[in-house]
């Protein structure tokens, strides 16, 4: 067998090659094809707002790597602090104070926060929180919402959007009853009842894995509040939402305090970063100093948080009125060409986070969210946006990450592509 990745392959050629040694050809479920059909374009490399594939065809990038990049591929400053760092050594098992730089830089960055735990990725950082939250609170019950997703550890994944969605899945199997005996599963933008076992609600301040879906008015208010009222911890699972919608994220935005973060994605600066952050009192529960145990061999690792460091130090008020005007730009742009093609369409845009529903009114939750996507019109959209060299994610659940390396020509583009794409997805 050539194993080498320098002979000329096409993609479809790549993809049976990957599907004879990983399973489904893919990593991550979110990146295969299986709800939009098809199979998926392998990528040579990226720089900025693009991608390059096997095949040297170029597509504007809006997936980013699901937000994990904010300042388009290849980022300079990001690039020469990894390669200054892995020139040093890229794991060592002690401490290093390029861990210490990039907790900092999340307090500086988010008021409320004391201290900080790195991991390698969102799905460690929301379990951590899960395990703290009970051991602080001495409860077991969490209360989580449709369509959000907080990674795949078993407590988490009950009725959680995104890829498992996509797949048409109610949850996974492998789960087992006695895992998700304590989620309890609430509609999103409802006010759950908050009983005196339950341990921590956790929420995405703004929905990001059913679509886009924002916070209606009052409801992380409201939340706090039940929750405080309740004696359960609230979490916002900032994975998405930090560093992203804003400089401090959602919980500036919205000026809504909980009382644990979940970061991930933007903080490691496109290498595996993720973070479990609070005040004092409760993140001290973690071990060494409290009972709570969690850990991990290449958390902080040098090169993620050096890149995370570097994405951050970047990130000013300025970049956060830039973000926010190219998303306005498309989302205005996206609903003006969709709907004169006779499409009924809903652009939900939080700052610079936006999504496409193929709906008739606004979608609040989970069901109005699925049955919209029941019409089946993105997957005729995605591929007709695709070829033209527009790639979102293959997935109807997923959202649009513009980034800093957008231009306005670059959105330009894709509104006048996005007209075609949608007379073609109508016929
Ligand atoms: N939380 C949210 C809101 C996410 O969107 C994701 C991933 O997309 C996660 C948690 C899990 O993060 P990771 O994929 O790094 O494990």
């Amino acid at each position: 067998m050539d194993m080498s990745n320098e002979v000329s392959m096409g993609n479809e050629a790549a993809f049976s090659r990957a599907c004879a040694s990983l399973v489904g050809g893919v990593n991550s479920p979110v990146r295969s094809f299986t709800s939009v059909g098809g199979s998926p374009f392998f990528i040579r490399e990226g720089h900025g707002s693009y991608v390059v594939d096997i095949e040297g065809r170029r597509y504007l990038d809006y997936v980013q790597s699901y937000g994990a990049i904010i300042h388009g591929h290849g980022d300079d400053g990001v690039l020469a602090a990894v390669m200054d760092a892995a020139r040093k050594g890229t794991t060592f098992g002690a401490p290093t104070l390029g861990e210490v730089e990039l907790a900092e830089r999340i307090k500086a960055k988010v008021p409320g926060i004391d201290l900080v735990r790195l991991t390698s990725s969102g799905t460690e950082a929301t379990m951590t929180a899960l395990r703290l939250a009970r051991g602080v609170t001495g409860r077991s019950k969490i209360i989580k919402f449709e369509g959000c997703y907080h990674g795949h550890s078993d407590a988490l994944l009950a009725s959680s959007g995104s890829g498992v969605a996509s797949l048409g899945l109610p949850a996974s199997v492998g789960v087992t009853p006695a895992a998700v005996l304590d989620t309890i599963v609430a509609p999103y933008n409802e006010l759950p009842k908050i009983g005196e076992d339950v341990a921590a609600v956790i929420v995405e301040p703004v929905a990001a894995n059913m679509g886009l879906v924002p916070a209606s008015a009052g409801f992380l208010q409201e939340l706090r509040r039940l929750a405080t009222e309740a004696g359960a911890l609230l979490i916002f699972d900032e994975v998405i939402t930090g560093f992203r919608i804003a400089e401090g994220g959602a919980s500036t935005l919205f000026g809504v305090t909980p009382d644990l973060w979940c970061f991930g994605k933007v903080i490691g600066g496109g290498l595996p970063v993720g973070a479990v952050a609070g005040p004092e009192e409760i993140m001290a529960y973690l071990a060494p100093t409290g009972p709570v145990y969690q850990a991990g061999t290449l958390s902080g690792n040098p090169l993620a948080t050096a890149a995370g460091s570097a994405a951050l130090r970047q990130l000013n008020s300025a970049s956060y009125r830039m973000l926010a005007g190219r998303a306005e730009q498309l989302a205005f742009g996206l609903t003006k060409v969709i709907e004169e093609a006779d499409l009924a369409v809903q652009i939900q845009r939080v700052e610079s986070l936006l999504g496409i529903f193929f709906a008739d009114e606004p979608v609040t939750n989970y069901r109005e969210a699925v049955s919209s996507v029941e019409r089946g019109i993105y997957a005729h959209f995605f591929h007709a946006m695709l070829k033209r060299g527009i790639a979102m994610a293959p997935g109807p659940y997923e959202v649009l990450f513009p980034g800093l390396a957008h231009t306005v020509d670059d959105v330009d583009k894709t509104i006048d592509i996005a007209s075609a794409a949608a007379v073609e997805a109508r016929d």
